[in-house]
């Protein structure tokens, strides 16, 4: 029986390949174009309308990277101590206002500009000040390389350059450096508005005594937090019950002013899962069941122009098809694309797996010699603790077999999957 429910023939036609269904998503549904312009500390986690242009040097001006001395470096003995008149001082924040002299050192510290005729900064720690630090002399030792401890203008970024691509979610310090770059506001697209909703006639709200039969919504917060880790603005509309005049009522009305509605529950074959119905009746249908584990029933359709994602009930199945699906659904929708990164790490398990669907495994890891994934040991797709207590996921391709302990597999972390 296990063997014809997890045939990718089964039920009624092929399941559908999550790369295929990714390739449904970039086919049909389009960026949400409007931008806006944020100061910079609402932009984090927002995507860029448009590559960020220099429009200035950074750094600004040459400057040092240490406290000491600047000298020319044509005024040093390669081969022995040098001792120079120490003829000024310049700190973070100050300029000399004059060239170097020859044979002339001047007192400098970490962020000043380097004065013109100077092209080498010496350390503190390779010279003996005479007399004081200020004033006087200082022997500087012999062996530091000219260039030493400077920083040129635009070594980071030059003016004219692209500092930040389009399409780019912005991380802390794509921020610190539009800030670096004299930006205090950056455009972005806007937020997607999304609706979300929870169906089902077990589903009860935490934070009230559990009716019988009942269970708590495990799903609604963990997909709030999901999107609004991905920039969204989410209208929580609560859990609708399965009654499928209802759900078609509340998504028909949901459909006018969001840009995404998201589901969980009540979207594969039972009498009491409407969400699919619903959505041919209202609008189209795109796919309904990939070939993934655990998740295969996941809908994807839309109703007027807005399109609406019906995730499965059981929690973790919820989480691994919003990280696989929703999320790059939601990604282009906000402009941006970057898939997840895969890194490939030693399997400490064997998993015994049929070609057909693309398995999420809970997987956490471990530094033994090299990077180690340790599979959780309970794998049911209501088990949510398997993600708490894991770093990622381990993913087996549709093709593959069985897993042999020791082997190279594709490890998906946590921070990858939900950036
Ligand atoms: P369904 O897809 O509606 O058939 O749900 C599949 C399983 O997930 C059932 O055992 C449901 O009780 C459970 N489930 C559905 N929605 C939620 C939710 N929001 N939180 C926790 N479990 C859920
Ligand atoms: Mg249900």
């Amino acid at each position: 029986m296990d063997q014809l429910s997890d045939d990718r023939f089964a039920h009624s036609g092929a399941l559908m390949t999550v790369d295929e269904a990714l390739e449904q998503i970039e086919r049909r549904l389009e960026p949400v174009v409007e931008a806006e312009n944020v100061p910079l500390r609402a932009a984090a986690g927002r995507v860029l309308p448009q590559d960020v242009v220099a429009g200035m040097d950074l750094p600004p001006h040459a400057n040092s990277t240490v406290d000491g001395y600047a000298v020319a470096h044509s005024d040093l003995f390669p081969d022995r101590e040098t001792v120079l008149s120490v003829g000024g001082r310049t700190a973070a924040g100050q300029s000399l206002g004059r060239p170097v002299c020859r044979g002339e050192a001047i007192r400098i510290f970490t962020g000043a500009p380097i004065p013109e005729g100077a092209d080498t900064l010496i350390m503190q720690e390779d010279c003996v000040a005479i007399n004081g630090s200020d004033g006087g002399q200082v022997r500087v030792k012999p062996g530091t390389k000219k260039g030493a401890n400077h920083r040129q203008a635009g070594e980071d970024v030059s003016a004219g350059a692209v500092a930040l691509r389009a399409g780019r979610r912005l991380f802390p310090a794509d921020l610190g450096l539009a800030a670096a770059l004299g930006r205090d506001r950056l455009p972005v697209f806007r937020s997607l508005r999304v609706a979300l909703l929870s169906t089902g006639n077990e589903i009860c709200d935490p934070g009230r005594a559990l009716p019988p039969a009942t269970i708590y919504d495990a799903n609604r917060v963990m997909l709030a937090a999901l999107l609004e880790r991905l920039g969204c603005v989410v209208n929580d509309l609560g859990i609708q019950a399965d009654c499928a005049a209802v759900l078609a009522d509340t998504l028909a009305r949901t459909a006018i002013d969001h840009d995404l509605i998201v589901t969980s529950g009540g979207v594969s074959t039972g009498e009491e899962d409407h969400v699919r119905n619903a959505i041919e009746q209202l609008g189209s249908l795109y796919f309904w069941r990939l070939a993934i584990k655990p998740g295969k029933p996941v809908a994807l359709g839309q109703i007027g122009t807005v399109p609406l994602i019906g995730l499965p009930g059981n929690p973790v199945a919820a989480f691994v098809t919003f990280v696989t699906i929703a999320r790059p659904l939601i990604l282009k929708l906000a402009g941006a694309a970057p898939p997840p990164k895969l890194f490939p790490v030693r399997a400490g398990f064997a998993h015994r797996k049929k070609p057909g669907r693309r398995e999420y495994l809970r997987a956490g890891l471990d530094r033994g010699s090299g990077l180690v994934a340790m599979k959780y040991p309970r794998d049911g797709s209501a088990i949510l603790s398997s993600i708490v207590q894991s770093d990622g996921f381990a993913v087996l391709d549709e093709y593959a077999g069985d897993l042999a302990a020791g082997s190279v597999v594709d490890f998906m972390p946590f921070a990858e999957a939900l950036a």
